[in-house]
């Protein structure tokens, strides 16, 4: 049977040259970064030379901006808690969206408990942050601003540079967890004006368990890892060598054929909504029509359960998710859906389509051959369909 891989913002397959670069890291060159011998040496020297190039994948200034983490989830917690706690004298109110990744909305979520207020900024019917209320919800308790790049169920690019000014004009730290957004589209934190930034290697062709967070020079932060003073004493823990230098090649390929990427995964990505809107009647697409990454499309398939679709999609080999990968198997609507104001029913019948770099276009042609009896037979056994 075919197989058909459809959910690359859930993971990425590990490019092979990044697994060839890494290989050496586990066999050869394997010293603690932190021993003084030639062993850890070999080691510090690549960790660092695998830091330079992050940096500058991302615009930053100095490669000490750069703090390796465990992926996404922990540059998240060590951005919004790590500055929740540095700045706690000087205010306790958070700004984040109502459309974050579990990551971001559960550490706030963690920190309103520990009394620090936060304001959950709404969003309009494509996806896009409400920058008035933006800037009406900054008082003098301000601290911190967290509003994710690209928005991992929709792909719907939020507008980082006008939130960047209005944090940067007011005074206030911004954090952006850029995890859907690096790799797919420029990022670069000096020209933006961003003060910290979360990446996780996975979700762009390197490895799992890796990431960095972008600190800005000069940012107090609290570090969340207690142990020895590694990472400039920001995030204690051995470095993860192999995965650090993994994390550098993928920022490198990533660079390199970001130009490519955005045409092809922006031509697939048409040809399947194309082929889903001609061949499946009652769908709809949610999301930004145009402020988006290029690989995302998420479709509404009225009357019918994202889950069903799924499990019938994987039976004929293609794989797909509802949204956010943390969330499936709830069978609670997606918060980001109903954020955008998609009524409960419309948000159950979601399906995320994350395109990747390998896919083709006999990839799609497959999908959307298939689809149209999967919706049929569905909307046959729907009770919500017949009522119509
Ligand atoms: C995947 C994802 C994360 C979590 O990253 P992990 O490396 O899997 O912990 C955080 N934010 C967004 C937007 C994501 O898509």
């Amino acid at each position: 049977m075919k197989q058909v891989y459809l959910d690359h913002n859930a993971t990425t397959p590990t490019d092979p040259e990044v697994v060839r670069a890494m290989a050496p890291y586990y066999t050869e060159i394997y010293g603690n970064a932190s021993s003084v011998h030639m062993f850890g040496q070999k080691a510090r020297r690549a960790v660092e030379a695998a830091r330079e190039q992050v940096a500058n994948f991302l615009g930053a200034k100095d490669s000490q901006e750069i703090v390796f983490t465990s992926g996404g989830t922990e540059s998240d917690n060590l951005a919004i808690r790590g500055i929740a706690y540095a700045l706690r004298s000087k205010g306790n109110h958070i700004i984040t969206s109502s459309i974050e990744h579990h990551a971001v909305e559960t550490t706030c979520k963690a920190l309103e408990k520990e009394g620090f207020k936060v304001t959950y900024i709404p969003v309009d019917k494509e996806g896009i942050v409400d920058l008035e209320a933006l800037k009406g919800a900054i008082t003098d308790k301000t601290i911190l601003i967290s509003i994710m790049w690209a928005n991992n169920e929709m792909g719907t690019i939020e507008p980082i540079e006008e939130i960047a000014k209005v944090a940067k004009g007011k005074g206030v730290l911004f954090h952006t967890d850029a995890v859907q957004a690096v790799g797919k589209i420029p990022v670069n934190v000096e020209k933006v004006g961003i003060d910290l930034l979360s990446l996780s290697a996975h979700k762009f062709y390197g490895p799992n368990g890796i990431g960095a967070l972008y600190i800005r020079k000069g940012t107090k932060i609290q570090k969340q890892m207690f142990g020895g003073h590694h990472e400039k004493n920001r995030r204690a823990g051995t470095e993860n060598v192999p995965g650090i230098i993994g994390l550098a090649k993928a920022c490198e390929l990533a660079g390199q054929r970001m130009n490519d990427y955005g045409k092809d995964m922006t031509e697939l990505r048409d040809r399947l909504w194309e082929g889903i809107r001609k061949n499946v009647p009652h769908v709809k697409m949610s999301g930004h029509p145009k402020e988006r990454v290029p690989n995302t499309v998420n479709v509404s398939f009225e009357y019918l359960e994202g889950e069903s679709i799924i499990l019938n999609l994987d039976m004929e080999g293609v794989a797909v998710s509802t949204g956010s990968a943390c969330t499936s198997g709830s069978l609670e609507p997606s918060h980001v859906l109903t954020a955008m104001g998609i009524d409960a029913q419309t948000a159950q019948g979601s399906i995320r389509f994350s395109l990747g770099k390998d896919n083709t276009k006999e990839d799609i042609d497959y999908v959307v051959s298939v689809l149209p009896d999967i919706i049929k037979r569905l909307r046959g056994l729907s009770p919500l369909y017949k009522e119509q």
